[in-house]
């Protein structure tokens, strides 16, 4: 089955991954921006960043047939430095007409500080200013549900975003229910060691229905699986759910909500006729 992982972090990733994936049935991938592990000394590391992401990392999917787009934005942990955060935050629009970038990403709260809020607040006026779509990393274990419940407020606060340009990733059980519920959509970390496992992630859609939700491996440096969205679908049929069901979360929702962003110039596969008929 084709498929779309909206959140992955190639350039941490082998080539080898890039052809695993593609014989996997991946066709495209979305990749935000984030932490490198340590904190960068400067904008222009950021910009050197930046394009990785939306030059080279686009044309090493390309040589495996993959289209790869890509999120712009200074990740939670590296708010806390306020003023490298404006520094890069007003380099950002030189980037937003690249082909490939869907919007501003992945923004959010690491600790849920002050300067975390007010450098995610800084992004959303970014946003806003630029009519970009946004893509938002909810804290960890114990700082999750804190976290994501600041994250709505802060959004619901703004009467200017449209909530269905909003994807708010990461959710888990305690999180799921007032993300959708606020008209954002969700989006579900498959990992092997915390966040979520596919099993887990195909009761959600058993709970909430498959409406606004996506599944991501966010594959990165750390340990994660780059090939976990093959494994949801592997886990949803275990379950006897219908291959329509499954295509609508792994391929048709990235696609729709992506959709809205001007520069996804999505080339769909020919899909075989067995499988354009579901
Ligand atoms: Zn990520």
């Amino acid at each position: 089955m084709y498929y779309i992982d909206p959140h992955i972090h190639m350039v941490s990733r082998t080539t080898d991954d890039y052809e695993t994936l593609a014989r996997m049935g991946c066709v495209a991938m979305s990749e935000p921006a984030f932490w490198a592990g340590f904190d960068r000394g400067s904008a222009e590391s950021f910009h050197d960043y930046f394009r990785q992401l939306t030059d080279f990392e686009r044309q090493r999917a390309g040589q495996f047939g993959l289209q790869h787009y890509t999120w712009l934005c200074i990740n939670a942990k590296e708010a806390e430095n306020v003023s490298l955060s404006r520094e890069v935050i007003a380099m950002i629009p030189e980037f937003l007409d690249t082909p490939g970038v869907l919007g501003i990403g992945e923004i959010g709260l690491n600790k849920n500080t002050k300067n975390e809020a007010t450098i995610f607040l800084e992004h959303l006026e970014l946003a806003v200013k630029y009519d970009q779509q946004i893509l938002i990393h909810t804290p960890h274990l114990e700082d999750k549900y804190t976290g994501t419940r600041m994250i709505l407020d802060m959004l619901c606060d703004d009467t200017r975003l449209d909530r269905s340009r909003v994807l708010v990733d990461h959710v888990e059980e305690h999180t799921i229910r007032s993300v959708l519920e606020e008209g954002f959509w969700a989006g579900m970390t498959l990992y092997p060691v915390s966040k979520c496992t596919p099993e887990r992630a195909v009761d959600m859609i058993e709970m909430h229905g498959a409406e606004r939700l996506l599944v991501n491996s966010a594959g990165d440096w750390g340990p994660s699986k780059p090939t976990a969205v093959p494994d949801f679908i592997i886990a949803m049929r275990r379950r006897g759910h219908p291959e329509s069901l499954i295509r609508k979360v792994v391929y048709d929702n990235p696609r729709e909500f992506f959709s809205q962003s001007e520069n996804f110039d999505f080339a769909p596969p020919e899909l075989d006729e067995a499988e354009a008929n579901l």
